[in-house]
């Protein structure tokens, strides 16, 4: 048998073994994690409605009206009439013709590669695609190449080359690491051109760019039947789950063939009708993303002069690149030791010679916040750069 207890301490003696904080908090900027208050910028709550009261008094109320479990799979019994009013809701709020929830962003980016590529479709995919589209290309066993991130030029000669009876083209919408943003409109036009797919992942953009926070297809002005749009519910939302959002043949089929949507339990309904009040508060407090941007110009402003370098980001992820991973681990224990939460992202998560802390911004977070972390950053920057914090 596999000596798994012998591999577990091979990962720890090479410093690989990842460990699990504990939350004694509800998710925010202040949180209790390992006994410790910090301040934190370390969570994909962009919008601060995680740990909002509306929205969880929501969830009560769903609890109270529908039960704690569906009790089955959609395609059983488990479809409540909040999952489709929801389902409703969400197709309004990007715009396009219908959606279809899932239990998790994982799971729907898994049902949209498996079920809309066929054997004789090739898929294009950024490099720095999100693990779940990857993972999704391979359980789909499809042929596929990935392109250099975010470079049309280069997907254009692959899909020039292709030749290929369907193509399909997937890319994150904004950039987990780098908070950057995929060039959708030139994507979308190269689609056009060669009659591909295109499958946009906004687990980052949803409730953050677009009018209202509508996400990046609406950031882009793109509408289109050969658009296949993922959202996340998760992150801005504060809540759970995903959904996929197309035209209606596409979320039909989903339905018919989606093994990852027929072959699990409905959602909790209590959760759909807690995003329903999340969904109207994130289109309703549009105060939420003005302030973002408000941060975000105060923490580009504060470290410009810095010895390291704060990725241009027009979202909420603002990556701080630092370079040397013993730098970049030594950065985030200071901040740490100063009582503020930012993680430190190596190599392989990263390319190698760019490890980084990886700041992530909330709506919930206030200037004072920011302040705290930027003077922390600079008081830190010195003790890093003469090797104290390594010693
Ligand atoms: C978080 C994330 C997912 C997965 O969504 P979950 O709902 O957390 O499973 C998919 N794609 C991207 C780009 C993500 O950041």
């Amino acid at each position: 048998m596999r000596d798994i207890a012998a591999e577990l301490l091979v990962l720890d003696s090479k410093g690989l073994k990842r460990r699990r904080r504990l939350l004694d908090s509800a998710q925010g900027p202040r949180v209790r994690i390992d006994g410790v208050q910090k301040l934190s910028f370390s969570s994909n709550d962009y919008l601060g409605l995680a740990g909002d009261p509306r929205i969880a008094e929501a969830l009560c109320e769903g609890a109270r009206k529908w039960g704690a479990g569906a009790g089955a799979s959609h395609l059983v019994t488990g479809h409540q009439r909040i999952h489709e009013e929801l389902e409703g809701r969400l197709a309004a709020y990007v715009g396009m013709p219908r959606a279809l929830l899932f239990s998790s962003g994982y799971l729907a980016n898994l049902a949209i590669v498996t079920t809309l590529a066929t054997p004789s479709c090739e898929v294009f995919a950024d490099r720095l695609n999100h693990a779940s589209l990857n993972d999704a290309m391979m359980l789909s066993r499809v042929r596929f190449k990935r392109y250099p991130h975010c470079d049309h030029d280069a997907l254009e000669r692959q899909l020039s080359e292709s030749k290929a009876a369907e193509k399909m083209v997937i890319t994150d919408a904004v950039f987990s690491m780098d908070g950057d943003v995929a060039p959708l409109d030139r994507l979308f036009e190269l689609c056009e051109r060669h009659d591909a797919m295109l499958v946009v992942d906004d687990a980052h953009g949803f409730g953050i760019l677009g009018k209202d926070g509508a996400g990046s297809l609406s950031h882009f002005r793109l509408d289109s039947p050969r658009i296949v749009y993922m959202g996340t519910l998760g992150k801005a939302a504060g809540v759970s789950g995903a959904f996929v959002a197309a035209a209606d043949p596409v979320i039909e089929l989903l339905i018919q063939k989606a093994r990852p949507y027929i072959y699990t339990t409905a959602g909790a309904p209590a959760l759909a009708h807690a995003l329903i009040r999340s969904l109207e508060l994130m289109a309703q407090e549009s105060w939420r993303r003005a302030h973002l941007a408000q941060l975000s110009r105060q923490l580009a402003a504060a470290l410009h002069s810095s010895r390291w370098r704060l990725l241009p980001s027009t979202t909420p992820i603002q990556p701080f690149i630092v370079g040397e991973n013993s730098e970049a681990v030594a950065l985030s224990d200071a901040l740490a030791a100063a009582g503020i939460l930012v993680p430190a992202i190596r190599p392989p998560t990263v390319p190698e010679g760019t490890a980084r802390l990886r700041i992530s911004l909330s709506a919930a977070h206030s200037e004072q916040d920011v302040l705290r972390l930027t003077e922390a950053l600079h008081a830190a920057e010195g003790a890093v750069a003469n090797g104290m914090s390594s010693a």
